[in-house]
Formats: structure tokens, C-alpha cells, sequence
């Protein structure tokens, strides 16, 4: 079948959420992916900041090879190698104490809250505006995003409340006798790559051990070493009592993680929560050799000096529509004066995949493996399409 007749299985058949881009890929390599015509992308989007090692890392293609071969899924009420061995890793590289899997970064931030929730005995959570923490009923409640709780308002669950990103006074404001939780991404990424003040966590921090709320950080997309240290919380130099994580940690599977200190943890007992297929071994094995590409391969070297590089060339642009240039290691976007959808398309046509957030701005979240060479091809595309 060609694009247009495949296209169309989705006109007829699929249910309307997705405005999607019109190419059907079909294979990728390092940061490059090919459609089913053969026309070739630079990939810097990477599936919303998941596919961290590239397309088709070898060494998770084994990974994931291997294991298929040997138990591809077991009940959780069974033990599995993979992720035993994985969890003790992780947790050893974070200053949390524990860990519970989940299949993404909605279910994370569920298992989150419930946590939050069950440790407080309190019922209220602020999360803050143009944030974006999922679309089942609970995470879409803790998203600020007004029109996307518009036609669900009936249902939504009472008790969040979203105050403006980056305003400690609001927080201050919000705060009650019965807030469990504050929510925040260390840096925003749906909402348009929002990079807060350096001492924004720092004194969230503070209010919550002050007042005994629990301080969740969603590192879904900010987290895998995108902003070059594993965890962004890390630059703010803050300890938050729970970290979930998504989309990069499996490279491309899905797998997703909330880590808790011992003592918000404790607060789960047997039956409080689960998953069927949270850190299965496929899974699992695909997070180990991701963590085992980080440990191997200068990563996070890359993501400084290519991001910091990336960043600069962007500024160079000298254009009136950019309004601002900002991110951090490899989370990069440019805001615009005017909506950014047109140049989504031109950029794709030209041969690089990126997406427009928050109406206005450019976000490119490209593979960790990215080079140099890569940024000036796309960065002198950029600069012709604007
Ligand atoms: N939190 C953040 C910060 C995200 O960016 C996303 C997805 N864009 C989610 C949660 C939801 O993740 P998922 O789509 O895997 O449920």
C-alpha cells in the first residue's frame, strides 16, 4: 500500500485523537529515519524525547533480541532477572530508596499521586499552568492545560489545582491544610520547553519539608540524561521525595518508573497498587542495556557539548520571528512571534522531523547520539525555512 492508502486505514478506522504528520515511517538508524517512499529524516524529535541512543542501537536491539528469546512476559507475581538487576542500578544512581514500574509516563504519575495521596492522608495536589503529566482522568486533572480538561470537566477529580509555572507566591498561596503533593517538571516540555529559575525546586523543596507535602518531580521527558546531568532535579540541586520517569529510560519500549524515598514509599502496602506488564522482562532487559549505553558511551558528555553547541548556533539566527532561544542540553526550543505549525511541515518536507508545542514553539528533542555535523545540517535548514 502506498502513504495515501494507508493514510486513509486511519480516516476510516481509527478513533480522532491524533492530528498526525503525513509520512508512514518504516525504519530508522541513529538519528536517522526513513519513510516507506525512502525519503530520509533527521530525527530531532526522537518519539517525544524516547528514542535516547538513536534508532536501532545495536546493543538494545540485542538486548530486546535476547531476551524475546528467552521470557518475553511473566505475571508480576513473579520475580524476573532483568528487572531486579535494573531496579538495584537505578536506584543506586538517584537519592531515592525505591522503585515501582509502570508502562508509561501517565501511569507513573498515577502510581505517583496514589502514593502521595495514601502517605498524606490529604487530598489536594498543585501542579502548575502549561504543565503536562498525562491524559488518563487523574494525570489530566494534574495537566494545566484548561482546554484539554474542557470537555471532561464533569468527571475530573476535585482537589488539583494548577498555579502559574515558576511562582513560588502562588504555590505559597495555594497550599492548604490538605495538600498531599506538589507536582512539577523540572523543566517543561509540552508547555514549551519553560526553563524556571535556578532556585524555583530549591524553595518548593523547602515548603514541602517545611509542611510534610510530598514533592514529586516528572522527569518523563526531562529526565534520561536530556538535559545533560541523568535526572534535570539534579541541576536544581534538589532531593524530591518521588521521581517518575518514562519515555527515554526504555529507549523506545515502553517502560516507566516512579522512585520514592523509604519513607513516602513505606506508606504502600500489598493491594494499594499494580501493573500486569509494569517491568516485564522485555522491558526491563531493553532499560538495562540503555543504562549500560550511558554507563559505555559519554552520553551525558554529548548532551553538554552538543546541546551547548546547538544552543548557540540558534542564537546566532538572526531573525525577527524568533522571540527567544532556550533549553537545556538536548531539549532545546526557539518561540516564535506566530504559530509554528507551517514550519513543522516545511522542516519535514526539507528532511527533519521536530513538532511545535505550545502554539509558538519550535521543540527539538533529538537523540542523545546527535553530533555536531547533524546540528549544522539541520540548524542551516532552520535558518533557510524561517
Ligand atoms: N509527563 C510529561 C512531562 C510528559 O511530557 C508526558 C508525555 N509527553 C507524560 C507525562 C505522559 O507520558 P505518556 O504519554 O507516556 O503517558
Amino acid at each position: 500500500m502506498n502513504t495515501q492508502e494507508l493514510i486513509k486505514i486511519e480516516d476510516d478506522y481509527f478513533i480522532n485523537t491524533f492530528t498526525r504528520q503525513p509520512i508512514v515511517l518504516d525504519h530508522g538508524e541513529g538519528v536517522k529515519v526513513w519513510d516507506i517512499d525512502g525519503k530520509e529524516y533527521i530525527d530531532m524529535f526522537a518519539g517525544i524525547a524516547v528514542n535516547c541512543l538513536g534508532h536501532n542501537h545495536p546493543a538494545l536491539v540485542k538486548a530486546i533480541q535476547d531476551q524475546a528469546e528467552k521470557l518475553i512476559h511473566i505475571s508480576s507475581i513473579y520475580y524476573n532477572e532483568p528487572a531486579l538487576i535494573y531496579a538495584k542500578r537505578l536506584v543506586d544512581k538517584t537519592s531515592f530508596d525505591r522503585i515501582f514500574y509502570a508502562n508509561s509516563g501517565a501511569e507513573a504519575n498515577e502510581g505517583a499521586i496514589k502514593l502521595a495521596v495514601k502517605y498524606t492522608g490529604k487530598s489536594e495536589v498543585i501542579s502548575t499552568v502549561e504543565s503536562f503529566h498525562g491524559r488518563t482522568i487523574m494525570t489530566l486533572a494534574a495537566t494545566g492545560h484548561e482546554h484539554y480538561h474542557e470537555p471532561f470537566k464533569c468527571i475530573l477529580p476535585k482537589g488539583f489545582i494548577n498555579v502559574p509555572y515558576n511562582d513560588i507566591d502562588a504555590i505559597k498561596e495555594a497550599i492548604t491544610e490538605n495538600t498531599a503533593a506538589i507536582i512539577v517538571e523540572p523543566i517543561q516540555g509540552e508547555g514549551g520547553v519553560n526553563v524556571p529559575d535556578i532556585d524555583y525546586l530549591k524553595q518548593i523543596e523547602e515548603i514541602c519539608h517545611e509542611k510534610d507535602i510530598v514533592f514529586i518531580v516528572d522527569e518523563v521527558q526531562t529526565g534520561f540524561g536530556r538535559c545533560g546531568t541523568l535526572f534535570a532535579h539534579e541541576l536544581f540541586d534538589v532531593k524530591p521525595d518521588i521521581m517518575t520517569m518514562a519515555k527515554g529510560i526504555g529507549g523506545g519500549v515502553p517502560m516507566g518508573a516512579i522512585l520514592a524515598t523509604e519513607k513516602v514509599a513505606g506508606a504502600f502496602v500489598p493491594g494499594d497498587h499494580g501493573t500486569t506488564f509494569g517491568g516485564g522482562p522485555l522491558v526491563a532487559a531493553a532499560a538495562n542495556a540503555v543504562l549500560d549505553a550511558f554507563e559505555e558511551e559519554n552520553l551525558l558528555d554529548n548532551v553538554n557539548e552538543v546541546g551547548d553547541y546547538f544552543i548557540e548556533e540558534l542564537k546566532k539566527l538572526d531573525k525577527d520571528i524568533i522571540a527567544d532561544v532556550r533549553g537545556k542540553g538536548l531539549m532545546v526550543g526557539i518561540e516564535l512571534t506566530k504559530p509554528g505549525a507551517e514550519y513543522v511541515d516545511k522542516l519535514r518536507e526539507a528532511g527533519f522531523l521536530i513538532n511545535c508545542t505550545a502554539d509558538k514553539v519550535l521543540r527539538f528533542v533529538p537523540p542523545l547520539t546527535i553530533t555536531k555535523a547533524d546540528i549544522d545540517k539541520f540548524v542551516k535548514a532552520l535558518d533557510e525555512i524561517l
